[in-house]
């Protein structure tokens, strides 16, 4: 059956067409600058992108305009909107409502507003995406598949913070973790990919990317991730700080004169590399100034692969163990030298690197050497393909 994969944005949306059968994608796509003026990139499978300029006031107009082209005599894929069996639409903070995806109904989306105020720029963007789908695809069965969920299985001692207990019971400050998505389908394309029972497994995922997080994954339950209440804490990121001394913060902010607003913007947005390098957010900018021997822009490379090193050892504690690490996302898949780097700190587990193997960007390969006792991977990950199966569960 044919999925309509939605990921939609405040201002943009993404999406592919996958056939779940076969696992192709069909066709996918991109609209951007919507309530602004509008802009679709469409991209058949096997086809040139086709860029058009259209006025997007709304998402409904973005969408219809999405639907257009999947039956477009030329660009389209389908023939009729009666070929899309059911739409999965990535979802950002479950809260504690969701340990698993839900079909969408009156009281999912209910639920999905409850946890609104975790994520209140997220959130309702992707239930902007649920309703309007609903409209122009009456009847249609949908799933929302949620960053928070995979992460649900953290044991209190992992999920809880160090503060008054009455908060994480009034309020549910406590620890969820992002990019459930990815790191789910990385951990079982890594158990597949040895040849091995997930359940027999530990694992540990690096989803290096622009937003960055960690995740230790015992038996394919997640028992512990870096990112926290919000996408900010953990580990060093493009923009974001990730854990910082709290009591920094008062003395930056009487300092700057900031207030909290400020001092927010300022971790999640000048922070991470780019506030540490002076540099750029990229990676590539940041590894070429170093290169060419600024040693500022080093400092925040090594900064940044240190603290995933860090983290990767705690979470050799977490599970008294580890026998795989697995590296994904932009700077996971396509860095040598971070992955060669991150996994120099860890020959005491037994980790060797495989210069040869560990040569190459973007695809899957075991990069450790045969004898290495503990396996390193890197594993391109597909959160779309991963709604799209988890659509598929839940339709059929
Ligand atoms: P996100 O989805 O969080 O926006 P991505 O997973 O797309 O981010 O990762 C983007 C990051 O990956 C960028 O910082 C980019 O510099 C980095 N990246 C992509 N390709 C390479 C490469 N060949 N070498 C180093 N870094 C790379």
């Amino acid at each position: 059956m044919n999925v309509l994969v939605i990921n939609c944005g405040s201002s943009s949306l993404k999406y592919q067409l996958i056939d779940s059968a076969s696992e192709q994608v069909l066709a996918k796509g991109l609209c951007e600058r919507i309530g602004i003026d509008g802009a679709i990139t469409h991209q058949p499978a096997g086809k040139d992108k086709i860029k058009i300029e259209a006025a997007m006031p709304t998402h409904t107009e973005a969408i219809a305009l999405v639907l257009e082209q999947l039956t477009h005599p030329e660009n389209g894929v389908i023939k009729s909107l009666d070929e899309i069996a059911a739409v999965g639409h990535r979802m950002v903070h479950g809260g504690e409502k969701f340990a698993c995806s839900a079909l969408v109904t009156d009281e999912m989306i209910a639920a999905v507003e409850s946890c609104n105020a975790f994520a209140p720029l997220h959130n309702p963007a992707t239930l902007i995406g649920i309703n309007v789908c609903r409209e122009l695809l009456p009847g249609k069965p949908m799933v929302g598949v949620f960053d928070t969920a995979f992460h649900q299985t953290m044991p209190k001692k992992a999920f809880l913070y160090g503060l008054p207990y009455e908060y994480y019971e009034k309020h549910g400050v406590r620890r969820y973790g992002f990019h459930g998505t990815s790191h789910k389908f990385v951990a079982q394309r890594t158990a597949e990919i040895l040849g091995k029972n997930i359940e027999d497994l530990k694992i540990i995922v690096c989803h290096l990317g622009n937003g960055a997080s960690i995740s230790a994954v015992n038996g394919g339950k997640c028992v512990d991730t870096s990112m926290g209440l919000t996408p900010l804490e953990g580990l060093i990121m493009g923009t974001r700080s990730g854990d910082v001394d709290p009591g920094a913060l008062e003395f930056i902010a009487d300092l700057e004169g900031l207030s909290v607003k400020e001092i927010l913007t300022l971790l999640n947005k000048k922070s991470g590399v780019l506030g540490l390098s002076g540099v750029s957010s990229d990676f590539r900018d940041i590894e070429g100034a170093a290169a060419e021997g600024n040693e500022q822009a080093a400092a925040a490379l090594e900064v940044f692969r240190y603290r995933v090193a860090k983290y990767v050892g705690s979470y050799v504690a977490a599970m008294n163990g580890v026998d795989a690490i697995a590296f994904t996302a932009g700077l996971g898949e396509n860095d040598k030298v971070t992955r060669a780097t991150i996994c120099s700190y860890l020959g005491y587990l037994g980790l060797e690197i495989d210069p040869v193997a560990n040569d190459m960007r973007g695809k899957e390969a075991i990069i450790s050497t045969q004898d290495s006792k503990v396996k390193a991977l890197c594993v391109p990950t597909n959160e779309e393909l991963m709604i799209c199966r988890e659509t598929v569960a839940l339709v059929k």
